[in-house]
């Protein structure tokens, strides 16, 4: 701090002190203990240096990410400017938020939210975080599409991601998101309510598009699982150890959710309707080799921004 006078620590008395047993379940504790009577600035320091320490490169801004989430309404400047502002409930609150993220609990789950192309999305242990690349399938899709109506079937649509962006930049579009998981559908239900496009997005639960009826959608999207059970166990632990494996495992090659998904395009889209999967980025080959068995036609491969194939993509043949 460059406050002359200097700035008031944060004391965490109350809490240290008179409600020990009580609050001794609390994750910050620990930090509650080692931050007693630093400022804010000191605090912000020391937590991302403890982030550093375990590899979280993108440190500063996840720790003003966090701020920003327990000191809402007042902005992290304002707080580092008058510190009267910070209580130390929500520097307890903040402790509980680091300590999280210092055992890898990814920080979409923590904040509870991801932006995601034009929106902000909820987001729970249940649903895969929505991710970057995946924006490319959304854009691939875009660049096809017109303004007319259109139905389009997003399967495994976890947190509604595709679905809902896609809806979002269509009005003429309708969608239906399918998903095994109950929890995530739930997910998927609160994210459509919040942008506001419930009325024309529906989701039931199912495997792939076993339990749908056939011809009925013009565009279908997907964003299986698709690493193997072997990459999968050395991935980062934000990823293997909390989130959810139904959205990641692919079996043992990677392939098993394409087998079936690609099995039922030709029946679930009507002729000449378009399809986009994403992909793994070794996967191009593979996955356009069982669309090609299929039947399927027009196939592409798009990368993402990163430039690793990202989508296949094609049309069932009119
Ligand atoms: N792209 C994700 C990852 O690498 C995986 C997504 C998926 O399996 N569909 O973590």
């Amino acid at each position: 701090m460059t406050d002359r006078a200097g700035p008031p620590g944060i004391s965490f008395q109350d809490l240290l002190d008179e409600d020990l047993r009580e609050q001794s379940g609390r994750p910050g504790l620990a930090l509650c203990q080692a931050w007693q009577g630093l400022g804010l600035a000191d605090i912000r320091g020391d937590s991302v240096e403890r982030l550093l320490e375990i590899g979280i490169e993108d440190a500063a801004l996840e720790v003003r990410f966090l701020l920003q989430h327990v000191l809402q309404p007042d902005s992290l400047n304002l707080a580092l400017h008058d510190p009267a502002l910070v209580s130390w409930q929500r520097v307890a609150h903040f402790a509980d938020l680091l300590t999280a993220r210092l055992n890898r609990k990814p920080l979409s789950q923590i904040l509870g939210s991801q932006p995601f192309w034009t929106l902000d999305l909820a987001v729970t242990p249940d649903v895969l975080t929505p991710r970057a690349d995946t924006e490319a399938l959304v854009e691939a899709v875009l660049a096809r599409l017109g303004d007319e109506e259109a139905q389009i079937l997003d399967l495994g649509t976890g947190s509604g991601a595709i679905l809902l962006a896609l809806l979002n930049e269509r009005p003429a579009l309708r969608g239906l998101g399918v998903d095994l998981s109950s929890a995530a559908l739930a997910v998927a239900g609160q994210n459509a309510a919040r942008t506001g496009l419930s009325e024309r997005a529906d989701f039931i639960e199912g495997r792939w598009g076993a339990a749908l009826e056939s011809g009925r959608f013009d565009i279908l999207v997907s964003n299986p699982p698709y690493i193997t059970r072997e990459v999968l166990a050395g991935l980062e632990p934000e990823v293997r150890d909390h989130e959810p494996t139904i959205a990641l495992d692919g079996g043992s090659d990677g392939l098993e959710a394409y087998r079936d998904i690609i099995a039922d395009i030709p029946r679930l889209l009507v002729p000449g309707g378009l399809f986009a999967l994403e992909i793994g980025y070794d996967q191009a080959s593979s996955v356009r080799a069982l669309t090609a068995a299929a039947g399927l036609v027009d196939i592409e491969v798009i990368c993402d921004l990163g430039g690793n194939d990202r989508v296949v993509l094609g049309h069932n043949p009119r």
